[in-house]
C-alpha cells in the first residue's frame, strides 16, 4: 500500500497521491491532479475514507491550530476594511 497522509487523497484515477488542502475542501475548490490532469473536487460521500482520515487530522490538529490562531489575538486588531486615507500632495523637490 502506498502510505497516504493526512490531508492527501489518492488520485481516482493514477491513485497518485493528491495534496488536499483543508480550505480546498471546506470550500470545494477543484483540485487538479499533477500526475494524469484529473480535476476533482472534493467528493464527500465518494471518498469518505479519506474525509475520515482527513475529518480525524482535522479533529486532532484543531486544538493547535486554535491555539495559534487565539495567539494572533484577532480581537485587537481585526482586519477591517479602512478607508483610503486622501493622500498628501507631495510638493515637487527643487
Ligand atoms: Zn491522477
Amino acid at each position: 500500500m502506498t502510505a497516504i497522509q493526512p490531508g492527501m487523497i489518492p488520485c481516482p484515477s493514477c491513485s497518485r497521491p493528491l495534496a488536499l488542502p483543508i480550505e480546498s475542501v471546506l470550500t470545494g475548490r477543484a483540485i487538479v491532479c499533477a500526475g494524469c490532469g484529473l480535476e476533482l473536487t472534493a467528493q464527500r460521500e465518494a471518498s469518505r475514507d479519506a474525509m475520515d482520515a482527513l475529518g480525524n487530522w482535522y479533529e486532532e490538529t484543531a486544538s493547535a491550530r486554535k491555539a495559534a490562531a487565539s495567539a494572533q489575538a484577532p480581537d485587537t486588531n481585526p482586519p477591517v476594511a479602512t478607508p483610503p486615507a486622501p493622500k498628501p500632495r507631495r510638493r515637487p523637490r527643487r
